[in-house]
């Protein structure tokens, strides 16, 4: 069991078919101890629940200080410790450079970015005084091509910022032992992209993807729980691209 004894949370791991509930699962089965947040407490109890006994789900949101903080203090009263964080939770909006309103950049950003920044400085003091953690971001292709097919502008500089901000805390918390990496994935099937292969451009997407499909949210589960054992050991500030070659 790669995750005997740990405790990990998962951010955005409500919604049925994303990747953060399959990570969860998929953690859970490695014997980890799985506390799911997400914006509303059913889904994310329902998502908790369906790894099995012994799991926690609470309503948070990540862009939120006061939330972040009440779920963290919740985690270590009921579980006394944390192991791993996924920061997962994100949205995205298909849109073009002039299209973005203000309000759209900053929800964007808020989710993806500052989400990662408040999940991360909330679980790095506990992770501090157990000499160890790993913290897994969620960033995207989008960040390393510039947009595609489901992500603004904004998402990709929200995605990139994910990517500089992860570097950034592996640098700073090495010394603690702490590990922070990203996850790239590129198009993955759930509910953002869902549509996708129904219309016109399917041929175009599959063309550009070497392993010829669309992935799965257990491809990225699987490289999560790579990156949260200790498998990954010595590896801290990598990027792992989740893509099928669409980079090659
Ligand atoms: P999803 O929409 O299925 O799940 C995202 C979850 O985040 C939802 O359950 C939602 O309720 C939650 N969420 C949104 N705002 C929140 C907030 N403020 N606080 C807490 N939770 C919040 O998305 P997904 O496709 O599974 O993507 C998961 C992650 O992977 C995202 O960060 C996404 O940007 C990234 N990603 C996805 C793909 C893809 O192809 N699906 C590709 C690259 C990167």
């Amino acid at each position: 069991m790669l995750l005997e004894n740990k405790v990990a949370i998962i951010t955005g791991a409500a919604s049925q078919r994303g990747i953060g509930r399959a990570t969860a699962a998929c953690f859970a089965q490695h014997g980890a101890r799985v506390v799911v947040l997400d914006l509303d407490l059913q889904a994310a109890q329902a998502s908790a629940q369906s790894c099995g006994e012994g799991h926690l789900g609470l309503a948070t949101d990540v862009t939120d200080p006061l939330s972040v903080r009440r779920a963290i203090d919740q985690v270590l009263e009921h579980f006394g410790r944390i192991d791993v964080l996924v920061n997962n939770a994100g949205i995205t909006q298909p849109v073009k450079t002039l299209e973005i309103g203000i309000e759209d950049y900053n929800r964007i950003l808020d989710v993806n970015l500052r989400g990662t920044l408040l999940m991360s400085q909330a679980v790095i003091p506990t992770m501090q005084q157990q000499k160890g953690g790993s913290i897994i971001c969620l960033s995207s292709v989008s960040a390393q091509r510039g947009g595609g097919i489901f992500g603004g502008p904004h998402y990709s500089a929200a995605k990139a910022g994910v990517l500089g901000l992860t570097k950034a805390m592996a640098r700073e918390f090495g010394p603690d032992q702490i590990r922070i990496n990203a996850l790239t994935p590129g198009l993955i099937q759930t509910d953002i992209t869902g549509g996708l292969l129904q219309d016109e451009r399917r041929h175009a997407i599959l063309d550009g993807i070497p392993l010829g499909r669309l992935g799965s949210a257990s491809d990225v589960a699987n490289a999560a729980l790579f990156l949260a054992s200790d498998l990954s050991g010595y590896l801290t500030g990598i990027t792992l691209d989740v893509n099928g070659g669409m980079l090659i």
